[in-house]
């Protein structure tokens, strides 16, 4: 399997610091402690106190190096600085290699642009019919509803419009998405995200999940979204019940580390799933931040206990400035081959590549299989050991049983 010794565990200081990364605690109000309860558990007082200038940040966080003053010198060229209190509070401000910080602190990296990277890299916009909806798969289309997020992810796929940093200026239009919709009945399943759905005022969100609803052949809702771990106060009561009233719906979530996994995230995680809604989590291998077989494992075993199934492992987008965050692919499978097998079955992601351009997701996994002839089938199982199963020919289904059970028009 080779040495698992990760970037990012080097950066911590090898297991010093995995002693708690199981355990939910709270940051706390941190530089924030005078502020009234009430005001700090208010999700649009959250939103109202982001960290946004370097003056901010470096007032709050005095040991800011020289490439992050720099990169945020630029950032909102590119892709605005935004953190809120709660989650700024979760960085550690003694560590350059901090897992939260390097995910939302701009670095002078993000200004260098590799040969292969691009600025759409899954080439959202050549599947777009109309502005803010993409269809690139048959059955199902990407609803972009905002361009804002709670905080900004310094490696986002969808930078070139999130923020609005670079000028996007993206206006969506919820009648035309929708109409586009009512017009295509091949479309049974709409993926909300943006930027981040749950940002839209209750009302607003209620309306655009009613006027979805109301199309009959939309079998599913599904929202991605990063606010129960950049900003938990947003999942209120009265969200959870306009959420529960639209369903089917499923909620992807976006956790890179264990540590976002506060006492405050399980609990909004919590409400969701009390409302009924399925989770699943939606992580991005990060160089120095989730490298690490260990993070990982971590990570989704803490996932499982806030109701929160590992759906999806990404290897890094091609988005233009975001090579010093990239890991080796071989890095990837290693971090597979260490969860299957040596975890619950639920715990596991799908390790995918969205391929360049607009392919798709195409699965990436380790080789389990040996070898595979006419009679039988060679496997490796997780430890390594090697068992044989006997393969058989496939027989043709009768006909007279096709014509009966499978065919249609005949039941
Ligand atoms: S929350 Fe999602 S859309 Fe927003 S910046 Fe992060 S990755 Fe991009």
């Amino acid at each position: 399997m080779g040495s698992l010794t990760s970037s990012s565990e080097k950066a911590e200081g090898g297991g010093s610091r995995r002693a708690g990364w199981k355990e939910f605690t709270s940051p706390g109000r941190g530089p924030w402690r005078d502020v009234p309860a009430e005001e700090w558990e208010d999700w649009r007082w959250q939103l109202r106190h982001r960290i946004t200038s370097l003056e901010q940040l470096e007032r709050l966080l005095p040991t800011l190096t020289p490439e992050e003053r720099a990169g945020t010198l630029l950032a909102n060229r590119k892709l605005a600085l935004g953190i809120t209190p709660y989650f700024f509070n979760l960085i550690d401000p003694s560590d350059e290699y901090c897992p939260i910080r390097r995910q939302v602190i701009p670095r002078i990296e993000e200004t260098r642009t590799a040969p292969w990277e691009m600025s759409d890299p899954c080439g959202e916009e050549a599947h777009m019919p109309v502005p803010g909806l993409v269809h690139r798969y048959p059955d199902r289309v990407l609803f972009l509803v905002t361009d804002r997020c709670a905080s900004y992810c310094r490696y986002c796929t969808r930078s070139r419009m999130v923020s609005n940093a670079s000028g996007y200026d993206f206006h969506p239009q919820f009648d035309r998405q929708i109409d586009y919709i009512r017009r295509h009945p091949e479309v049974r399943d709409v993926l909300l995200s943006g930027g981040d759905p749950l940002l839209l005022s209750d009302e607003k969100l209620g309306e655009l999940l009613s006027a979805l609803r109301s199309i009959p052949h939309v079998e599913l809702l599904r929202i991605g979204t990063r606010i129960p771990i950049f900003l938990p106060q947003r999942i209120t009561p009265g969200l959870c019940e306009i959420l529960r009233r639209h369903h089917p719906l499923f909620i992807s979530v976006h956790t890179n580390h264990p540590r976002e996994l506060t006492l405050e995230a399980r609990a909004a995680l919590e409400r969701l799933a009390d409302a009924g809604i399925p989770l699943g989590n939606q992580s991005v291998l990060l160089r120095h931040v989730n490298d690490d077989p260990e993070v990982m494992l971590a990570l989704v075993q803490k996932l499982l206990m806030c109701r929160v199934r590992p759906y999806y492992l990404y290897q890094c987008d091609l988005i233009a400035g975001s090579a010093h965050l990239r890991t080796s692919v071989r890095r990837g499978l290693e971090i597979m081959q260490r969860l299957r097998g040596f975890t619950t079955g639920y715990a596991v992601p799908t390790y995918v590549i969205d391929a360049p351009g607009g392919g798709g997701k195409v699965p990436i996994t380790p080789e389990y299989v040996v070898e595979h002839t006419d009679d039988r089938i060679v496997l490796r199982n997780y430890l390594g050991e090697w068992y044989e199963y006997p393969e058989v020919p496939d027989s043709p289904v009768p006909a007279v049983h096709r014509a009966t059970c499978c065919a249609p028009g005949t039941v």
